[in-house]
């Protein structure tokens, strides 16, 4: 799907005029060759020789299939209503009229508007978890988002709450690039290095309880796009780490660290799990301070150096805004960088006539060009691209989860094994610490 040019705001035509959402998204566009690699030096000649392993993770088409230890690729079962049924808002509304308070409804910022219509609160999933646990006479939370911030909202909130994802084949590309299986590879690889006990793990929001779980275990923290710069000075600081290994979003890892630690690319190595010891010798290993999980997010990997250069060109005075899972390339070509509240926020509080470019998920910059006509907000990029994932929540799958619990049924419940959750539950608890 390309649109040229993109969400160009133009007061005359709305924005939903410009861009369509497809309504059946196929999957993300996969791993995004692009890993950035940074000044890894090839690999020692025993890894040479032996070469790359497959991925454990093979592609599944969305919603076809059944995988249910990867966030993607397990079937929805539920009867849902026709898209084309021209009553599917007033159903929303009326199921949500009669559940009452005993439904709270999450809308992460990436979702579509006809969905976010919905939410109760809006937010990224940290703080929508949170929201969740302060609100205990929700006996349903429907998370509309993706399995990973299911997950975590199930760790936090009460045993009586149920987590409800409308539909279950909306994953996290990110997410499913760490398995528990190769971080624990991984780990014995720092062990057999001799630095296992020195190196601590620091997991992006954005990765499964599982990962969670391991983070825990090894006494480190969970991080969010907006404190990992507190959460990598505790690492080196209180906690008292020679290393970190970040998981699983290697361009969050890396911006932090050079661009808010002041490390250099030479301090960090890229963990590539499809290869033997990630592609890296001991004393690589040894010797870096951010061991950097070889993972990325599909939606903000696609944004170049190219696509900024060329809103310079096309927007005149334009800031240009990122996310900070975007590349290295692409974060120091920015004028701005920041998670979605900071980028949201910036909009928010820009004066009329100022122009943006915004390299994030598409739904939440088309948000911002309805909610401010009298700025200029383009997409980064000029292929439209919004998260497959997270456009899995329509309104079918709402209808259905919210006239399931209306009918006394509990659709697509989310639970989180307690020996999961419990080390899950530490390595969160120890972000919320976080000086
Ligand atoms: S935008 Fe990226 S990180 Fe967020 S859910 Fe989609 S693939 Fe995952």
């Amino acid at each position: 799907m390309t649109i040229n040019p993109a969400l160009e705001h133009n007061p005359s035509r709305t924005p939903s005029a410009l861009v369509q959402p497809n309504p059946n998204p196929g999957p993300n566009p996969g791993p995004n060759p692009a890993p950035s690699p940074g000044p890894n030096p090839g690999p020692d000649p025993g890894l040479a020789a032996v070469g790359t392993a497959p991925s454990p993770l093979a592609l599944l088409l969305l919603g076809r299939g059944a995988d249910p230890t990867s966030e993607r690729g397990v079937d929805c079962p539920g009867d849902l209503p026709p898209a084309a049924d021209p009553d599917l808002a007033a159903r929303a509304a009326a199921a949500k009229a009669t559940l009452g308070e005993r439904v709270f409804i999450l809308g992460h910022h990436y979702q579509r508007d006809e969905v976010i219509a919905f939410a109760d609160v809006t937010g990224d999933s940290f703080k929508l978890a949170q929201l969740a646990a302060a609100r205990p006479e929700a006996e349903a939370i429907i998370f509309c988002g993706v399995h990973f911030m299911a997950e975590s909202a199930d760790i936090l909130t009460g045993p009586h709450q149920k987590v409800i994802l409308p539909d279950l084949a909306a994953g996290c590309s990110m997410a499913d690039m760490a398995t528990a299986e190769q971080v624990e590879q991984a780990w014995d690889d720092l062990a057999d290095a001799g630095v296992e006990a020195t190196t601590v793990p620091v997991s992006y929001m954005n990765s499964s309880a599982a990962i969670k779980a391991f983070t825990g275990r090894h006494d480190g923290t969970i991080c969010t796009s907006s404190n990992a710069r507190r959460a990598l000075e505790w690492a080196f600081g209180a906690r008292g780490g020679e290393r970190v290994l970040f998981l699983p979003d290697q361009h969050l890892g890396r911006n932090t660290a050079i661009a808010e630690l002041g490390m250099t690319e030479a301090d960090c190595v890229v963990y590539d799990p499809r290869r033997p010891r990630g592609g890296l010798s001991q004393a690589q290993l040894r010797d870096a301070k951010m061991i950097l999980w070889r993972g990325h997010c599909s939606v903000h990997g696609r944004f170049t150096r190219q696509s900024v250069d060329e809103v310079r060109a096309r927007v005149p005075g334009v800031t240009v805004l990122v996310h900070p899972e975007c590349r290295r390339e692409v974060v120091t070509a920015a004028d701005r960088v920041g998670s979605t509240e900071y980028i949201i926020a910036a909009v928010d509080a820009a004066s009329p006539g100022s122009a943006f470019a915004i390299g994030t998920e598409l739904n939440l910059v088309r948000r911002l060009s309805t909610r401010h006509p009298d700025k200029t907000i383009v997409f980064l990029d000029r292929t439209v691209c919004f998260c497959s994932t997270m456009n899995r929540i329509d309104m079918p799958h709402l209808v259905w989860a919210l006239e399931s619990l209306v009918r006394g049924e509990t659709p697509n419940q989310i639970t989180v094994d307690p020996d999961v959750a419990t080390p899950a539950r530490k390595a969160l608890d120890q972000m919320l610490a976080l000086p």
